[in-house]
């Protein structure tokens, strides 16, 4: 028995403001969109995943969801619906979900689809909390009421004859589509994941619905001090008497950090996604080691919340220069100041840095990341 599940995401989403349709927007790193495929596709018994799209949007749709079924939406709702219908022809239940819901968690689905053993639909609700008024001042008795969510399942024939006989207004969901059949509809517990994506505030509140993980990582790096190179110490260029010498321009405090940001993914280091080896790094600016870092944490949906650096040297003396290292990182990072913390020490004239032959740094940084949907 085939499911399939179709996620409708044709809509222009014009209460946001901007060209952007809300769906496409990003939601702790990704766009929402992909949430809600993700969600679907972790699902053992979704066989096939449809997502109606408008037909402007289909390339970008193409490029940001891999294997989806994709088809070109209506200009409402319904008539997206009715598409998607037609594409999942062969199917025996299908779900059908709104994109500006990103996050569905397993046990809704689980339950929708044990009550399409013994209904024809089966909708997620949650109860109302709130008391309810009207315009007027009368309140409304909230016994008995209950928030519709999606997605909705559905035997197809059922929703397809549905689709087939309406004769109302542009209706809000499918459900009430199919009771207007005659057909009753189960009612199981939905959740406040569940919850829709309307207003752009919304979306911090949905990121914030989110379990995250902190993680820190330490990063470490050395470079020669020689004569006749520039010093470049947190991607501020020093004047001294050395500078630092390697493949790139040598910012061993940028360094340091790179590795301490790639550490809190797990992404390797410096050198395996700029190998020494690349021509193409030849005296390149650390600036661009570090961004990448950030942008590679930004994509996996995850925050930056401090990092941390100490540089070990006898000269030049770091002091005066560490307001500029601090102000140059945070805004290499995209932080205030107040979240990079930058030390210096030296070692007492022990050892190479106590002799002056090189700098080390060290660096830790602390992450928040978003963690996979159960
Ligand atoms: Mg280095």
């Amino acid at each position: 028995m085939t499911t399939a599940a179709l996620i409708v995401a044709a809509g222009t989403g014009t209460r946001f403001g901007g060209a952007t349709p809300k769906q496409f927007l990003a939601l702790a790193g990704r766009p929402m969109l992909a949430h809600a495929v993700d969600a679907l596709a972790r699902h053992p018994a979704i066989d096939r995943i449809l997502v109606a799209v408008a037909p402007d949007r289909l390339d970008q749709a193409h490029t940001l969801l891999g294997p989806v079924e994709l088809i070109p939406g209506g200009s409402t709702r319904r008539a997206s619906v009715v598409a998607g219908l037609a594409a999942a022809a062969g199917a025996a239940r299908i779900l059908v979900h709104d994109a500006a819901r990103p996050f569905c968690p397993t046990d809704v689905i689980d339950r929708l689809l044990a009550a399409l053993d013994d209904h024809e639909a089966a909708i997620p609700v949650l109860p109302v909390a709130d008391t309810l008024v009207r315009d007027d001042g009368t309140l409304t008795d909230r016994a008995g009421l209950h928030r519709v969510q999606t997605p909705q399942a559905f035997r197809l024939a059922t929703l397809a004859q549905a689709h087939e006989r309406w004769t109302g207004p542009e209706p809000t969901d499918d459900a009430q589509m199919v009771r207007a059949l005659g057909v009753p509809v189960a009612m199981v517990q939905g959740s406040t994941m569940l919850d829709k994506v309307t207003h752009a505030q919304d979306i911090a509140a949905a990121e914030a619905r989110l379990a995250w993980e902190t993680r820190s990582a330490s990063g470490f790096d050395v470079h020669r001090l020689e004569d006749g190179e520039d010093l470049w110490l947190g991607g501020v260029l020093i004047p001294h008497t050395q500078g630092l010498s390697g493949h790139s321009d040598a910012d061993v405090a940028l360094h340091a950090l790179t590795d301490a940001l790639l550490g809190t993914i797990a992404a390797g280091d410096i050198g395996t996604h700029f190998p020494p080896s690349d021509p193409q790094w030849k005296g390149a600016s650390s600036d661009r080691f570090l961004r990448h870092a950030a942008d590679l944490i930004a994509a996996r949906g995850g925050r930056i919340g401090f990092v941390d650096l100490t540089l070990i040297c006898e000269a030049p003396k770091i002091g005066p220069h560490r307001a500029a290292i601090q102000a140059r990182i945070a805004d290499l990072l995209g932080l205030t100041p107040d979240r990079v913390s930058v030390k210096a020490t030296t070692t007492e004239r022990l050892g190479f840095t106590g002799r002056g032959e090189g700098i080390a740094a060290q660096a830790t940084a602390t992450v928040r990341l978003p963690e996979p949907q159960a």
